[in-house]
């Protein structure tokens, strides 16, 4: 008796040992591959700094959690509602108190952020990246933003579709934002901010080059709003860097190698998505059983998000028909009627949850042998 009671003692400390050591060790949400590295990112967040209703560690505690790689807490420079109990002389502040909250050597980063507060236009500002966020606070929104770009801060526009500064929901330039984007002081836009998808934001991305963002623009509990204990995620923007240094990140930020995740839908510029599809969605090697003339293959989701496949090319699958889902971390066997032996094909399949333009999905062809 001793003995069992003894061997349920270890079993559960084994569980329990499991449990730890998976909470420390957090899947990426998207796979990277050798040659390339995706971070994910949420640079548009509010404290009690400004007018969320949490302090900055509860920030850094829940990004911590979900598993990202950088956040910037981006206070409305303007907008101080909690004035009273938190007077904010300094704007900086509530980026030191995130910071001091990071472990030493952990992967998350903190970067010093300010959210340029104005009527439309501009309408709301980001600027992250920046070296001291009191010298943004000016009598106008212009000299705020070009002291923004004297500190060499990454600059964008926020919830360009808000509602409550275009009725109509539509993304649209004023001739202020055309003087920005002309002298290069803006350099991105929120495709996604919070709730909502702008494809017409996104059109304004392609056409004046700017970066496609999302952002979780959160100012409550990112559990309550987006649902994480049940294995949601809060809008995010991945980043294709070539390392984790702040410079390596600055520079992938103005390159704009992004690609958008909301719900799930993945919206960035088709060679960034390419990109992403190429490590996270990957086909293993033919195989033939007997003389049969159907071949097998796996195909393997390494990434938090379920796809939606459309295959567009003249084979018929023996199990399936041409539009299927894979399901996030999983795999799936495609058994394929290839008529006579094949030593390669290639799969042309439209991924039905990406965006790469207004109403424009991605296709990627998969070379497999
Ligand atoms: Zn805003
Ligand atoms: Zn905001």
């Amino acid at each position: 008796m001793w003995e069992s009671l003894f061997k349920k003692y270890i079993n559960i400390l084994f569980f329990l040992f499991l449990t730890i050591f998976k909470g420390n060790s957090q899947k990426p949400f998207f796979r990277s591959d050798k040659d390339q590295l995706w971070l994910s990112m949420d640079l548009h967040i509010h404290s009690v700094f400004s007018d969320g209703n949490v302090w900055p560690t509860i920030r850094v505690e829940e990004a911590r959690r979900e598993g990202l790689d950088l956040i910037a807490i981006t206070e409305h420079l303007e907008y101080q509602p909690h004035e009273e109990d938190i007077p904010n002389p300094d704007r900086n502040r509530s980026f030191f108190v995130a910071t001091e909250s990071i472990n030493k050597g952990e992967k998350l980063k903190v970067i010093n952020g300010s959210e340029i507060t104005r009527e439309m236009p501009p309408g709301h500002i980001n600027a992250v990246f920046v070296k001291d966020a009191n010298l943004l606070l000016h009598e106008d929104s212009l000299s705020g933003i070009k002291e923004a770009n004297k500190q060499n801060a990454f600059v964008f526009w926020n919830h360009p579709n808000w509602d409550e500064q275009r009725i109509d929901g539509i993304a649209r330039l004023d001739q202020f934002h055309e003087y920005l984007i002309k002298n290069k002081l803006l350099h991105g836009i929120e495709v996604v901010n919070e709730s909502t998808f702008s494809e017409e934001a996104l059109q304004l991305a392609l056409e004046n080059n700017l970066t496609i963002l999302g952002t979780s623009d959160i100012h409550g509990i990112i559990d309550w709003e987006h649902q994480i204990p049940n294995g949601g995620h809060r809008p995010m923007t991945l980043l294709n860097v070539e390392n984790e240094s702040e410079k390596s990140v600055k520079l992938a930020l103005f390159e704009g190698k992004t690609v958008v995740w909301f719900k799930d839908l993945l919206i960035g510029k088709e060679e960034n998505l390419k990109a992403l599809i190429k490590s996270n969605l990957v086909f293993g090697h033919l195989k033939y059983i007997k003389e049969k003339l159907i071949v097998e293959v796996e195909l393997t989701n390494k990434s938090m998000n379920s796809f939606k496949l459309e295959y567009l090319g003249d084979y018929s699958f023996h199990q399936r028909a041409s539009v299927f889902s894979i399901p996030a971390n999983n795999k799936i066997i495609l058994k394929i009627k290839t008529i006579t032996k094949k030593k390669e094909i290639s799969l042309p399949f439209r991924i039905l949850n990406t965006v790469i333009a207004p109403k424009k999905t991605l296709i990627y062809n998969f070379i497999i042998k």
